[in-house]
């Protein structure tokens, strides 16, 4: 048997052809020479196959193209490379797709040009109108909140939105921010990630967390409920003072629910969980700590003169210590006069 095309004898692959004519006078490859993409101009969202899609252009672009290829089942061990080259008015791609025939390695190329369209995206028309499904209130309880808390809360909420939309929840943004009532409210379009958002602030700065809701209607056939998450921070904050059973103390960090306090009459730390100190009363910040004039000291006492009453009074040591300053840091606190605790010489 002889090939009818070149007319070399041996096997014939398929309609009286070798299998080298038959390769070169088929195509086992077919894509589109145009493909129009839609991109957000305000997220940078592309639309595929009526649903809109976030990431890398380039990424996009290759999902795009490998799932708009038909490539021909009898070709084995296939592969697609793609190269695009984009300019400022369009974007040209070459695909070579690739594969065996029978063991016989099969390649072919294609051009195809990429025209991007603009149009607004679902998420973004719906940032644009307001759109909210949940409300992050964050108070503190009986005061204002600290503009260091203000700057946690905020970049904790724009970090976890941020990163729940890079894995993939798009749909999820700050609709908007509001500053009231000496605490902040924050506008967010999914109810159930703003849920595990209060919850992560919760459990950072413990206090109390309460939840509401309301119907607001329908969204895709299901019934949609605005959610409000009320997260009131504890009254106590670090550097204040408390009282909890008749012990005084210093608050030295709070991080996430273990508050490291330190005892005013022993100096010694101990850390307590949010849930004890929810007992404890706020008796001030550092305007408490005040100059006091040392008369005389001994080993386990030091006579000051109380700056308010200018009465020389006994203060216990909270240990053995010398204090080698014609003056001390002291706290009142209702009735009692403590030693500010600082480093101090051990006697
Ligand atoms: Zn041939
Ligand atoms: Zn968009």
């Amino acid at each position: 048997m002889f090939c009818v095309e070149c007319g070399q004898e041996g096997h014939i692959f398929r309609n009286g052809l070798c299998i080298g004519c038959y390769i070169k006078s088929h195509s086992f490859s077919n894509g589109p020479k145009i493909i129009d993409l839609v991109r957000c101009p305000h997220c940078g969202s592309y639309r595929y196959k009526n649903s809109w899609l976030s990431g890398d252009f380039k990424e996009i672009i290759q999902h795009i193209i490998k799932n708009s290829f038909y490539v021909n089942k009898e070709l084995k061990k296939t592969g697609m490379s793609i190269e695009c080259n984009e300019t400022d008015e369009t974007t040209t791609c070459k695909v070579i797709v690739s594969g065996f025939l029978d063991g016989i390695p099969v390649s072919e190329k294609h051009m195809l040009n990429i025209r991007l369209k603009k149009m607004v995206c679902d998420v973004c028309s719906r940032r644009f109108g307001g759109y909210y499904e949940a409300v992050l209130q964050i108070r503190a309880d009986k005061r204002k909140l600290s503009e260091d808390e203000l700057k946690m809360i905020r970049s904790m909420i724009e970090g976890f939105v941020e990163n729940l939309r890079i894995k993939g929840n798009r749909g999820l943004f700050i609709t908007d921010t509001d500053m009231r009532h000496g605490g902040v409210d924050f506008y967010l379009s999914e109810s159930k990630p703003a849920q595990t958002i209060a919850k992560k602030i919760y459990e950072h700065f413990g206090g109390e967390i309460k939840q509401s809701s309301k119907n607001i209607g329908m969204k895709n056939g299901r019934q949609i409920y605005r959610m409000t998450y009320l997260i009131r921070l504890p009254s106590y904050q670090k550097n204040c003072f408390i009282s909890l059973n008749n012990s005084f103390f210093l608050i030295l960090s709070i991080s996430r629910n273990k508050i490291r306090v330190v005892e005013l009459s022993s100096w010694k730390e101990t850390i307590f969980d949010s849930k004890t100190l929810q007992k404890a009363t706020v008796m001030g910040h550092e305007k408490l700590i005040k100059n006091a004039i040392v008369v005389s000291q001994s080993k386990d006492e030091i006579q000051i003169m109380d700056p308010d009453t200018y009465k020389v009074v006994y203060v216990r040591k909270p240990q053995p210590m010398f204090f080698d300053s014609d003056k001390v840091k002291i706290v009142k606190l209702d009735d009692h006069i403590f030693l500010f605790p600082e480093k101090t010489k051990l006697f």
